[in-house]
């Protein structure tokens, strides 16, 4: 097996993270990756005195890395550290309540009881429900190919049967936290968990309430130097083994003589491989580089997530009101996802998320006294809005907003501005209309229909990353590369 060659198509997480896998397995990895820097989505900048991460901002699950490194029995403290927040995201409604979630579960319990009204008891037993979801449900999507009878039959299928509810498949997200809590507020708050795969709470599956278990069981950790630290991590673990990288080098086609997986062509020369990952989007992969338009076209059929506009700016000020993590609601959800799904057009009253890493490290992403606001709202994915006046529009749309919540004329404390639309997002990853997490999961079929982990006419290509099965998000691509590398052990039979 001994110089068994893979090429990897894209150095974002999930790219790097097969790269370390299979490293591990004993190949020789090349990566290409278009861009001149790792971590696709998952990149950082400076503006000024001001540093911002780009993408990602919120960090679950932080075992899947751990995991990595504990394979390749490298001391993971030598390259990445991170700690649990105490709160997991302060929300903001405007009547001017305001709700802490604290990632102590007695104390979010008691807070949601004095904010809401709601019993602790229905609080603990909606997430001990989540919990039960996640460990016996979303552990199969995580760890097993849905698509290979192989993999599948060594999943505790039975206990996932047995947690499954009829809710979970047959009603909305919404639907099910309406049943579950009398505070609509506490319906909205938890509602707002589909959006971390890109999805509507009015129509995607109660499943997805099983997301929450992360942030409010599990909790929310904050990498330190912030979320680029992930990147800087995969990279430099996957360095350590071996794995080689070439940047601004964009894979141009995948080759194959029928069944037989031939290699890859960039910058036009043939580079030989025995086996391709791919961790571009799913479906251009399909477009250019396997030529396969009926393909590509049947994945476009899939509704895809959605996008998300974003203003990173130098704020010559500090709150303590905020936290790492804020969200200012809409007073009408409904009517926002809406217009994120089905009407496409400019919403006046968006849901508000602000990031701010230098609140766990002051001094050091902003001046002493200064703070580095990433504020995203949801928006549809690319289908040829004008951006340039969405972009106006929002920005004064969110600057009253936040100016009415806070007390304060935020536009006159923007030191530094920078935008990430959609059609940006798109030209930076090569991510199909800008969605953030590949297709959504806004039909309960839709966990089933992503693309599975591997091609099944050409042997040795593989899939990786968001757009692919289990999913977006972070933990989700670092569950894909796991999969699909377990695939190509069977399937080599390497012990
Ligand atoms: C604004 C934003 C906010 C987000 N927030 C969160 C969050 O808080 N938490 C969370 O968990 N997730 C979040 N996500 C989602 C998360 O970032 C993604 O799911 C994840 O990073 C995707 O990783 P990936 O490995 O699939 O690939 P990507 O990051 O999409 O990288 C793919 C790489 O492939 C390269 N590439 C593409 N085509 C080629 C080619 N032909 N040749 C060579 N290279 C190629 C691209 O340049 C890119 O580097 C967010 C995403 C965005 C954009």
């Amino acid at each position: 097996m001994k110089n068994k060659k893979v090429v990897v198509i894209g150095a974002g997480v999930a790219g790097m993270a097969a790269a370390i896998r299979l490293a591990l397995q004993g190949y020789e990895v090349s990566v290409f990756e278009k861009n001149m820097y790792p971590g696709g989505k998952l990149s950082a900048f400076q503006l000024n005195d001001y540093s911002f991460d780009a993408g990602p901002s919120l960090f679950t699950a932080p075992q899947l890395i751990a995991d990595l490194f504990s394979e390749a029995k490298v001391p993971m403290e030598d390259f990445f550290s991170y700690k649990k927040v105490a709160v997991a995201c302060h929300y903001f409604y405007q009547d001017g309540t305001q709700i802490t979630a604290y990632t102590d579960k007695e104390k979010f319990a008691a807070e949601l009881a004095l904010k809401t009204n709601e019993a602790p008891e229905q609080v603990n037993a909606y997430l001990n429900n989540a919990a039960a979801a996640y460990q016996n449900i979303a552990t199969i999507f995580l760890n097993y190919s849905l698509h290979h009878w192989s993999t599948l039959i060594k999943a505790p299928i039975l206990k996932a049967l047995a947690t499954l509810k009829g809710p979970y498949l047959f009603s909305s997200l919404n639907k099910y936290n309406e049943r579950k809590f009398k505070s609509d507020k506490l319906v909205q708050l938890f509602n707002r968990f589909a959006t971390y795969n890109g999805s509507n709470p009015y129509k995607a599956p109660a499943m997805i309430s099983l997301i929450s278990h992360l942030e409010q069981n599990e909790g929310v950790f904050y990498p330190k130097g912030g979320m680029i630290s992930i990147t800087n991590a995969l990279y430099q673990l996957s360095l350590k083994l071996g794995v080689s990288y070439t940047f601004g080098a964009s894979v141009e086609q995948i080759l194959h003589s029928g069944k037989v997986l031939t290699g890859v062509v960039v910058d036009q020369q043939h580079i030989a491989a025995d086996i391709v990952v791919s961790n571009m989007d799913v479906y251009y992969t399909y477009q250019h580089l396997l030529k396969d338009p009926i393909k590509a076209k049947k994945i476009k059929q899939q509704e895809r997530s959605s996008s998300a506009l974003i203003f990173y700016w130098g704020i010559a000020k500090s709150f303590p009101q905020l936290d790492l993590h804020n969200i200012f609601f809409s007073a009408d959800y409904k009517a926002e996802f809406e217009a994120i799904f089905k009407t496409a057009v400019p919403f006046d009253d968006p849901t508000i998320y602000v990031n701010i890493t230098s609140k766990l490290e002051p001094g050091i992403h902003a001046p002493v006294g200064k703070e580095n606001w990433f504020v995203m709202i949801n928006v549809p994915a690319n289908s040829g809005q004008d951006w340039v006046e969405r972009v106006a529009f929002y920005k004064t749309v969110i600057i009253q907003k936040l100016s009415k919540q806070l007390g304060e004329n935020i536009a006159s404390l923007i030191e530094v501005e920078e935008v990430l639309t959609p059609v940006t997002i798109e030209s930076k990853t090569l991510s199909y209309m800008g969605s953030l997490y590949g297709t959504s999961s806004n039909t309960k079929m839709a966990a089933f229909m992503r693309h599975p982990n591997f091609n099944k006419r050409i042997n040795g290509l593989y899939f990786v990353g968001g757009t692919v099965h289990p999913g977006g998000g972070i933990p989700l691509c670092l569950s894909s590369a796991k999969i699909a590398a377990q695939l190509i052990k069977e399937a080599n039979n390497i012990k």
